[in-house]
């Protein structure tokens, strides 16, 4: 189910950077991202589990990943 008050958006070059999605990986503490098949997942499930940590944002490059709030 995608996130009721949380969705994330990626620049296709971070979604197709495994080594970059690993890293995504790792730093989600609540499993927002996965790396399938080579590719970056976003796990839909997990969305509004997230905290506005930036810690996705500061591991990507520059602009490439927006987490977007969907609430005011
Ligand atoms: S802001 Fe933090 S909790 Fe939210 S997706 Fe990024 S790393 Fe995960």
């Amino acid at each position: 189910m995608p996130g009721i008050f949380i969705d994330i958006e990626v620049d296709e070059a971070v979604a197709s950077d495994a080594e970059l999605a690993q890293k995504l990986s790792e730093v989600c503490a609540v499993d927002i991202f996965a790396l399938r098949n080579g590719k970056l997942e976003i796990i839909e499930d997990n969305l509004d589990e997230c905290v506005l940590c930036d810690l996705c944002i500061e591991a990507a490059p520059k602009g490439a990943l927006r987490v977007i709030k969907l609430y005011e």
